[in-house]
């Protein structure tokens, strides 16, 4: 299986890239759909990533992990 990276057309970079749905023609590669500006409004972004086909818990996440960290630990302690 060949894989092909060409030129991303926003950061010139070469990487792995798709044809962009906002500016067809110009091929994205998933740093630049990520960050790009047009992304709220882009109907269909070609570079998906995992954490945006979940249910957005971002807010909850950091204080969740680490209460899980905390709790964990106390058990640690509490077994020795
Ligand atoms: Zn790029």
């Amino acid at each position: 299986m060949t894989i092909y990276w060409e030129r991303c057309d926003f950061c010139g970079q070469h990487n792995a890239t798709r044809e962009c749905t906002m500016f067809p023609g110009n091929y994205v590669c998933p740093h630049c759909c990520l960050a790009c500006m047009n992304r709220p409004v882009c109907p269909n972004p070609v570079w998906k990533f995992a954490f945006e086909l979940r249910p957005a818990t971002r807010p909850t996440r950091k204080t969740a992990g680490k209460e899980a960290l905390l709790d964990l630990l106390s058990k640690l302690e509490e077994g020795k």
